[in-house]
């Protein structure tokens, strides 16, 4: 079955309704407790916007963070109420908690066209917990907030790949719809795994390798190249025998990246050269070295100079491709080359016509902290764990339950 979306919401009516929407606002803070990226506040907002312009009493439910212990100020969704409001252009009111006294009595407060925010829902254990029976009580005291007539709106695809009450549980209680974002997200994915136009090439990095494995395996099939740079490099080259100094290594994945490079060594493609510095530092002084020759005590923190020529030339003839990971820790002006030449690559390939997509919280943020187009790609998207699953040919909880029939419809 289809998944309803939130025109349907809109088609079916939603002027003073409750309706409940499931956000992905988990941005980054600095240490100042300060916004570091808006981007997936930002991408919240055409949703949000839409439903409380039709008058629908809009209720918001997100994370911020792994609370560990119940409610801690550090987490709190505070300085996402005021940036939301501000992206909104209306006020967002922010609930003391999460489905208690004072949530209650502010939802029921609400007037049409109204935002209220409940409190980082991982302030409740029950969120994320493994008992079916204790997300399902979480999932109906948040249904009701929005009342017997309430509708569910599934928005956060970051997390649309967790089985927890305000992502999974709640769908079973409430017509539930896709929200403008995971509408996007999902469209774009099927892209990625059916009708892809070739060639087709994946570009892996980041800090993760045991999460990226699985992709790997899954798209070395599909894929004509897959390009590796990134913290997970270097296990890679390990598999071959180099000696990787300092660098990230995940040695108990030495093994199953010796079996990909067997099985898929023509498609996959590891750096020739690597920046190296003596300590994990913006101010470690960088050198280039072959990857072959990387000197013990020090650390590889990018992809150096020719391999981004390489991964250019395999990137500049690509009619799609997906990136996932930057090529090196980018944070750090001298070491961000790599990924800022990759990504320019995949630019010049979208530009060229290809279908782009970025996918990795981290990922995402390169592109804007390099001061790059973010139009340059075709999609970035919001939810990095989310859109490897779905690659992985994983079933994502969140986009199967809001599949599958809506309970009183
Ligand atoms: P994404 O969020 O895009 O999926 P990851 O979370 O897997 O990406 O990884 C991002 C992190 O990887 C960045 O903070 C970056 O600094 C780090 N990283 C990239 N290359 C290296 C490297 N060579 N050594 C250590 N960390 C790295
Ligand atoms: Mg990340």
């Amino acid at each position: 079955m289809a998944v309803k979306t939130l025109e349907d919401l809109l088609a079916d009516g939603v002027e003073g309704r409750g309706v409940l929407v499931r956000s992905d606002l988990n941005v980054p803070l600095d240490d100042d407790g300060n916004i570091s990226d808006p981007g997936r506040i930002i991408a919240s907002v055409p949703t949000l916007q839409k439903l409380a312009d039709a008058g629908a009493k809009v209720i918001v439910t997100a994370h911020l963070g792994r609370p560990k212990d119940g409610p801690d100020p550090k987490f709190s969704l505070a300085p996402v109420a005021a940036a939301l409001g501000e992206k909104l252009g209306r006020h967002v009111q922010l609930a003391g908690d999460v489905v208690g006294t004072d949530a209650l009595a502010r939802a029921e407060g609400l007037t049409d066209g109204d935002v209220l925010l409940l409190e980082n829902i991982r302030f409740e254990p029950r969120e994320t917990s493994k008992d079916d029976d204790e997300r399902l009580a979480l999932a109906k005291s948040l249904v009701e907030l929005v009342g017997d007539d309430g509708a569910f709106v599934s928005d956060g695809f970051g997390v649309v790949h967790r089985k927890q009450a305000s992502v999974y549980d709640v769908a079973t209680l409430l017509p539930h719809y896709a929200g403008t974002l995971v509408a996007t997200e999902v469209e774009v994915l099927e892209q990625l795994t059916s009708s892809t136009e070739r060639p087709y090439a994946v570009v892996l990095g980041g800090s993760k390798v045991s999460d990226k494995l699985a992709v790997i395996e899954n798209l070395a099939t599909k894929a004509d190249s897959i390009v590796i740079g990134g913290g997970m490099c270097f296990t890679f080259l390990a598999a071959q025998g180099v000696s990787v100094g300092n660098s990230l290594l995940q040695e108990e994945m030495i093994d199953t990246c010796k079996k990909l490079l067997e099985d898929y060594g023509d498609v996959i493609h590891l750096p020739v050269d690597i920046v190296v510095a003596k300590e994990f530092a913006a101010d470690s002084p960088p050198s280039t070295v072959s990857a072959t020759e990387i000197p013990d005590g020090t650390m590889g923190l990018d992809i150096g100079p020719e391999s981004v020529k390489r991964f250019t030339a395999l990137l500049s003839n690509a009619k799609t491709v997906f990136w996932n990971g930057p090529m090196g820790v980018f944070e750090f002006p001298e070491f961000a080359a790599g990924t800022k030449g990759v990504a320019e690559a995949i630019i010049g390939a979208t530009a060229k016509g290809a279908f782009s997509v970025v996918g990795g919280g981290d990922s995402a943020a390169a592109v804007r902290q390099l001061g790059l187009p973010e139009d340059g790609f075709s999609h970035i998207s919001t939810g990095g764990g989310a859109s490897l699953e779905y690659l992985e040919g994983k079933t994502l909880p969140g986009i199967q339950i809001i599949s599958s029939a809506s309970p009183s419809s």
